[in-house]
């Protein structure tokens, strides 16, 4: 392991306090507030002097992570008072982007999105925005885009996170929601880390999986083609080749059913699609997988046994499933593992997502992307009528569909979507093919709303609207295990930057009225929101601000003032399959309150390496970075830690290539190339190379290098969720001089 990712990772498990030392005393006072970072959704502090932020401190009643933060959540307040936040609206005259009033920005707003509606109706509308907003802002921001413009484009970067889990849920369980807590890693028997490194990506849960095996002597299994740090330490490590999590998921389920570790009372009772299942892993004995995943048949068969013989697994996964091949099938394998073993809705026994944003959560559900609020379906006419009502709309104005943000941009492509407005995400970095989505991004009318200024969607701005952020307004998180946590403004948005809720809010009025926005504060939109949650498998009914702050967050689903949360769902077998109260729909839903078991078939990756493009790309994450850096790289203490973007590439492949450790290289696919230094190590094996996808080409770096992996990346998708494959791609190493 390295010496910074040792120490960065001690530092997570070890350290609960950061404060500004130039500041001459300690914080006058604290105000409670959930890491604005990553969906564990630590609880803590901010410190707050002279109405500046100059601490933060892990919350040691919070349940998630006892006052423990990352090296992320412990910096976070220096992004508060950064010296880039974006102050003033600006609108572009002559090509460039120049200062304007309020009034001026939201008058040439209002006026792009009546005009567009009018001359080309409301599909020529596209909204594209975050898993960083609060559950209030996803709530108005669907009513505006759905139910006062009617239009069916809107997206979030959560597409390019959970969208393949949502979908994945939805077809086994009926309705979205991870089944899990993270109480099960503390008592799990065997914990199966699938296609995730919550070393660097969650290092809270990490934390906890640690002290299970320490202290209990949890298993731990994993799945990843990097020898990640879980990978290393893992009493297995199943290292198979990219894209090709189907067949070893379907080779565990044949062996589970081929040596008798499956439950079939449980089987019988809760479950549909049994025998079909059956029929599609017959296909799969362990020989076969090794074939194709490279992983030894005696493992798989070692796994098998692993996973069907210890009492209580959990199996964490993220986006070594959600952005590869077949995504939102490979989840509902993961689920019919649980499923036909019987190891769901107890404790240490479930599958559970890690969520990536901190609020992506929150904006499935209310419905901010694909669904309606409380985790309808739009396409159901029951869901659309119960929306509308309580919204005071006409039910025909709801979409029944929605576009995900590729369909988006090839609309864009068409001149068919005119009007795109952007919020708290930055797909200039974040989007795969990033030559064709910057295209397109300069294309479209683009309103751009962001915490930093500059920032590389703004590039394309055609008006940008500065937006408070985390610690700059109150409202409610909902983390990966279901906790909804309230976090209290502690400081003012600097200069004129307002709250996303305040912009959208705004913008409302202007189209439709007072009456259909009416809300003046967040709590007032949260109570609207729990009349929609009524009787909803997320339903929040018995959730108050003053609730989650006194008990430490509480779970759905917590219908009524006494309750206490939920843990797990289904606990006793019953699944939200069948009739209205699904969010499955048509041909997915035909279960009544059994989970399905869906046959899955492999299909071979659009890409794979060939004499040109000799070697499998992998992108991902580092523990010092969030998604495109927008606010990591402005925290000296992280940006310092992980200035540069980076190939990694394996020893044997280094030799024959004559590379050496931080030499500059050529990173080359059928769509770009990035110049990034080589990282030599085993990480990796041979034949495959990863490269981090948090850095853009604004800010340069070293040597000025351009270094989006995204430049790399397909624009292709899982057919089922839209979710962009962006772990498997081909491309070759170039040498590069240094002076180039
Ligand atoms: Fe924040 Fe996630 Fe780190 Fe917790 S693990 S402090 S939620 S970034």
């Amino acid at each position: 392991m390295q010496k910074d990712l040792r120490e960065a990772i001690k530092a997570c498990l070890n350290t609960r306090t950061s404060v500004d030392s130039s500041a001459s005393a300690v914080p006058e006072r604290w105000v409670y507030s959930t890491c604005g970072y990553c969906a564990t959704g630590c609880g803590m502090f901010i410190g707050v002097r002279d109405g500046k932020a100059v601490a933060v401190q892990g919350n040691p009643d919070y349940p998630v992570n006892k006052g423990h933060l990352c090296i992320k959540g412990l910096y976070e307040w220096k992004i508060l008072h950064h010296p880039q936040r974006a102050t003033t609206p600006m609108i572009r005259k002559d090509g460039v982007l120049v200062p304007a009033t309020w009034e001026e920005a939201l008058s040439l707003l209002v006026e792009k999105l009546q005009g567009n509606r009018q001359r080309s109706g409301p599909a020529s509308i596209g909204f594209y925005h975050s898993g960083q907003l609060l559950l209030e802002e996803y709530y108005v921001l669907g009513k505006l885009a759905k139910g006062i413009l009617g239009t069916p484009n809107i997206d979030a970067s959560t597409r390019l996170c959970m969208a393949a889990t949502v979908y994945g849920y939805i077809r086994s369980f009926g309705t979205d929601g991870p089944p899990g807590c993270y109480e099960d890693l503390d008592v799990a028997d065997l914990v199966f880390i699938f296609g995730s490194n919550p070393a660097e990506m969650y290092p809270q849960l990490w934390r906890r999986i640690m002290v299970n095996r320490h202290k209990n002597g949890a298993r731990l299994m994993v799945a990843d083609p990097r020898a990640t740090v879980p990978a290393r330490v893992a009493d297995l490590h199943l290292a198979l080749r990219p894209g090709t999590n189907v067949p070893l998921l379907n080779a565990l389920a044949h062996v589970l059913i081929k040596e008798g570790m499956v439950d079939h009372a449980y089987i019988a009772e809760h479950t549909t699609g049994y025998r079909e299942f059956v029929q599609a892993v017959e296909k799969y004995p362990p020989e076969v997988a090794a074939a194709l995943t490279g992983v030894p048949a005696e493992k798989i068969v070692e796994a098998a046994r692993l996973f069907g013989r210890s009492p209580a697994v959990t199996t964490v996964f993220c986006q070594g499933v959600n952005q590869s091949v077949s995504a939102a099938e490979t989840v509902t394998l993961i689920n019919s593992l649980h499923l036909i073993t019987g190891k769901i809705g107890k404790p240490g026994a479930s599958p559970l997502s890690l969520t990536g944003q901190a609020t992506t959560m929150s904006n499935r559900d209310v419905g901010g992307t694909a669904f309606l609020p409380g985790l309808r379906n739009p396409a159901n006419p029951v869901h659309r009528q119960e929306v509308a009502s309580v919204w005071g709309v006409d039910p025909g104005t709801i979409p029944a569909y929605t576009n995900d943000i590729m369909t988006m941009l090839e609309m864009i492509r068409r001149d068919e979507l005119k009007f795109l407005w952007v919020m708290g995400t930055n797909p200039a970095v974040s989007l795969p093919d990033q030559a064709y989505t910057r295209k397109m991004l300069d294309k479209v009318f683009l309103v751009v709303q962001d915490i930093f200024y500059p920032m590389e969607t703004a590039f394309y701005a055609d008006i940008f609207l500065p937006a408070a952020q985390w610690g700059e307004k109150t409202g409610t998180y909902t983390n990966a295990e279901r906790r909804v946590n309230v976090a209290y403004q502690a400081v003012k948005p600097p200069g004129q930057a307002r709250a996303d809720f305040d912009i959208l809010v705004e913008v409302g009025r202007r189209l439709a009225g007072e009456n259909l926005f009416p809300w003046r504060n967040t709590e007032e939109v949260f109570a609207e929101w729990k009349l929609l949650s009524r009787g909803r498998p997320n339903d929040m009914g018995g959730m108050t601000y003053r609730r989650l702050e006194k008990e430490g967050g509480l779970q759905w689903p917590c219908p009524a003032p006494g309750h206490p949360g939920t843990a797990r769902l289904y606990a006793a077998g019953v699944f939200n399959t069948g009739g209205d109260f699904a969010q499955a729909y048509g041909p997915f839903n035909d279960s009544n309150g059994r989970a399905r078991l869906w046959p899955v078939e492999y299909q071979p990756p659009p890409e794979i390496p060939d004499a040109e493009y000799p070697f499998w790309l992998n992108t991902g994450r580092v523990i010092e970075h969030f998604h495109t850096r927008t606010k990591t790289k402005r925290v000296p203490e992280l940006h310092y830690a992980a200035r540069d973007g980076f190939v990694e590439i394996n020893p044997e492949d280094a030799k024959k290539l004559g590379i050496t450790g931080g030499q500059k290289v050529r990173v080359v696919s059928r769509r770009g190339w990035i110049a990034v230094r080589a990282v030599i190590k085993d990480t990796v094996g041979p034949g495959q190379v990863f490269v981090p996808f948090h850095f853009g080409d604004l800010d340069p770096g070293e040597d000025h290098l351009k270094q989006a992996a995204n430049h790399l990346t397909l624009g292709q998708v899982d057919p089922v969720s839209r979710q962009p494959m962006f772990k498997v791609a081909a491309c070759r190493i170039e040498k590069v001089e240094e002076d180039h």
